[in-house]
């Protein structure tokens, strides 16, 4: 046996040691979650029963009970959620999150652009994309909500692993100055009215992806929707109707998918 192959023996325990002693060092991963669309008078909010359960988006002023009755139904109290992200400030979307914290005691993390609208309890002037959203501004929507300071500004990433989920929240200006997308690490993504799932609010085919009543900036947002399809993300929730799978994503916007020529 040549010396070098003693050596080699020699280090082996070591290295066992070692590699058993980095293996309990790596931080432990916390499992893929569940996500729950709770589908609201106005628009859809979403339960992530994650360790610490989260919700995104905070539906519209009247709907606490509604909240309160589905999460219930997950076995899921008020006074579990630990945070609260309204993908945007818009009042179907931001509405009740003043009245979740004060019932629950859960943060608040909202996009830094957003900022004014919680401030004001009030939407931004929006900008229709087609004849039914100019109806639909006109008479349907209450703008006004209670008004908040959020505790977490977003202003980038808002890493999301404290409250056990293996992802992350993201400032993506577009729908609105402060819109935010949460991003799964294992190919989910909550992106809030970036886009719209179906027809009358997702009443009618709800997996068909397609352009949104409002948006703020119509180019960001459609440049938000190719930076989105870069990442391997397989299915979008969204603030109304959906999910929508990636297919439907680039059928809906006329796209070619960025990662093809990665999967043949
Ligand atoms: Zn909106």
């Amino acid at each position: 046996m040549s010396i070098r192959a003693i050596a080699c023996l020699l280090s082996l325990p070591f290295l066992a040691i070692t590699s058993a002693h980095s293996l309990a060092a790596l931080p432990e991963q916390p499992p893929a979650v569940e996500i729950v669309q709770i589908k609201l008078g106005l628009s859809n909010m979403y339960l992530i029963k994650a360790k610490r359960p989260i919700l995104v988006d905070a539906g519209s002023p009247k709907d606490l009970p509604d909240i309160e009755r589905a999460l219930a139904a997950q076995g899921v109290k008020l006074t579990d959620i630990t945070l609260v992200i309204p993908t945007h400030g818009h009042s179907d979307h931001a509405g009740a999150a003043a009245q979740i914290r004060r019932s629950s005691g859960a943060l608040i993390a909202l996009g830094k652009g957003d900022l004014p609208m919680a401030k004001a309890g009030h939407n931004d002037d929006l900008k229709p994309t087609n004849l039914m959203a100019e109806i639909l501004k006109r008479f349907a929507i209450d703008p006004n909500y209670e008004p908040f300071v959020p505790d977490i500004v977003i202003d980038g990433t808002l890493d999301l692993a404290p409250w056990g989920i293996r992802g992350k929240a993201v400032t993506m200006p577009g729908h609105t100055p402060g819109s935010v997308v949460v991003i799964l690490d294992d190919g989910r993504a909550l992106v809030g009215d970036m886009m719209l799932g179906g027809y009358f609010g997702g009443a009618l085919f709800p997996e068909r992806a397609g352009q949104h009543y409002f948006q703020a900036d119509l180019a960001a947002n459609l440049e938000n929707i190719k930076t989105l399809l870069k990442l391997p993300i397989k299915t979008f929730y969204l603030g109304h109707g959906g999910p929508v799978t990636r297919a439907s994503v680039l059928k809906g916007f006329d796209l070619i998918d960025p990662l093809q020529h990665e999967r043949q």
